[in-house]
């Protein structure tokens, strides 16, 4: 063991190796030296434990593919064959060509943000997107703020704080990622009073639990579960009507936060943000990166007295949206205002892709593959705790393993996320399944030959 210790050069000797000093080059050299004691560390631990020494050679790559690996970016780019359009894991909505250019226009240099170009005195950021969703929506007021648990944080901090908030018990629900209704609203220092059953909730409900000290009626769109058989909810214009009679406001956590008509596509109605404003809620809040199709945020809408009142709030400054963002957010609602929200935004696109536009992709995508490979119906979802139990007809990839032994689909996904982009597919039962509808255009080719990739290795 001596000797193998021994074998191990110094932190000089290894920094002066022609390959090492190269990487001083492109990296710091403090970074350099870090890693080389680093992996001179490592190699006397596991000659410790019996191991033998490594090469010269082993070192030097040991070094570099360290260095490289702490300042390559973690976060890459990967394709989504999975055919979940809103895919919370994979960063939800990608976003439309020209909000994209806008985001990149705006963090190029500096913008009048906040700063009111007329008069030439400080201005508000909130200008930039307030008149869009108005417009797009029908409300009074509006704002943005970091995301729509933000959003509703702010709303139950600033306007129901030690006071009580009324929600049916069947909203009192976990959005996922920790989420929670009850917690958020402990965290805000409101008082959270469940009325009704899990599965049935009256108007008598909610009035019979009307205090003096009630600050409002709170509705939360179930979002990612359905309830099946006999279940009672109360129409948000029934909840309004009884909050105007109690001079009570109605918050609606809507969401994805819809703008269009998801029943066009056969899907399940998604309520739509003009919908509750119509139908008289106080503020409807909802996420900017769901079915909008935009980037993070929390956007809300509705009563200007209200909306005033968290524009002031402290926690404001805290959950504010970035420049970037509220850049891409503008372009995104110019969009619906133009009327061309299903030709540009990518989450609408794929909601209204033909299915023989689909079909065809994945024809391509099978004969890549040769006889691994088969198209069949399936079904793709929208996903983003949107339309549970919802989807959409689509046409896949099906690529079958033999029902016994290891399994062939786990180890294709395995290569297709190895591959570079790495391609994300779903897997069901012992097949591996790809869903053309979610892949970007311009995405093909790279399917194509992460997937001729995985089935030589597969054959291998
Ligand atoms: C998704 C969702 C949230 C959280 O929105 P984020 O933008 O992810 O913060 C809150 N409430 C409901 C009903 C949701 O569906």
């Amino acid at each position: 063991m001596k000797s193998e210790f021994r074998s191990l050069p110094s932190v000089d000797k290894l920094l002066s190796d022609a390959r090492i000093r190269e990487l001083e080059v492109s990296y710091s050299r403090s970074l350099v030296v870090e890693v080389v004691r680093q992996v001179l560390e490592d190699c006397r631990q596991s000659i410790s434990r019996g191991e033998p020494a490594p090469s010269s050679d082993n070192l030097v790559e040991a070094v570099s593919g360290r260095v490289r690996g702490l300042v390559e970016p973690t976060l890459q780019q990967v394709v989504n064959a999975t055919g979940v359009i809103i895919h919370t894991n994979l960063g939800r909505a990608p976003l439309s060509r020209e909000a994209i250019a806008a985001m990149e226009e705006a963090s190029r240099g500096y913008s009048n943000l906040e700063f009111d170009l007329q008069v030439g005195v400080r201005g508000h950021r909130d200008v930039h997107i307030t008149s869009l969703l108005c417009r797009v929506t029908g409300a009074e007021d509006a704002m943005a703020v970091n995301n729509n648990a933000s959003a509703v944080l702010l709303t139950l901090t600033a306007l129901c704080k030690k006071k009580e908030v009324i929600v049916s018990r069947g909203q009192a629900v976990e959005i996922g990622g920790g989420f929670r209704i009850p917690d958020v609203m402990r965290q805000s220092g409101a008082k959270l009073v469940e009325v009704g059953t899990t599965n049935c909730t009256y108007v008598s409900d909610y009035e019979q639990a009307i205090t003096p000290r009630t600050a409002a009626l709170l509705r939360v769109h179930s979002s990612n579960f359905k309830l099946v058989g006999f279940v009672e909810d109360v129409a948000i214009g029934d909840l309004v009507q009884l909050g105007n009679k109690n001079n009570l406001p109605v918050f609606d956590d809507l969401g994805s936060g819809c703008l269009l008509d998801t029943t066009k596509y056969g899907l399940s109605p998604e309520p739509r943000v003009q919908d509750s404003v119509a139908a008289g809620v106080a503020l409807a809040m909802f996420s900017g990166d769901k079915l909008l199709g935009g980037p993070q945020a929390g956007i809300i809408v509705g009563r200007q007295h209200l909306v005033a009142k968290l524009r002031k709030h402290p926690l404001a400054r805290a959950v504010r949206i970035d420049k970037t963002r509220l850049a891409g957010l503008a372009v995104t609602l110019t969009h619906y205002l133009k009327g061309e929200a299903e030709q540009k935004i990518p989450v609408w696109r794929m909601i209204a892709a033909p299915v023989d536009e689909i079909e065809r992709r994945a024809k391509a995508w099978a004969e890549a593959l040769g006889p691994l490979g088969a198209v069949a119906d399936g079904e793709s979802v929208v996903g983003g705790g949107s339309l549970p139990g919802s989807t959409l007809p689509t046409k896949l990839v099906v690529i079958k393993g033999p029902t016994k032994g290891p399994s062939l689909a786990q180890s294709l996904a395995q290569s297709l996320r190895a591959n570079r982009p790495p391609v994300v597919a779903r897997i069901e039962g012992n097949a591996l399944l790809l869903d053309p509808r979610t892949v970007l255009p311009g995405e093909d080719q790279a399917v194509i030959e992460a997937l001729c990739k995985a089935a030589t290795a597969i054959k291998r």
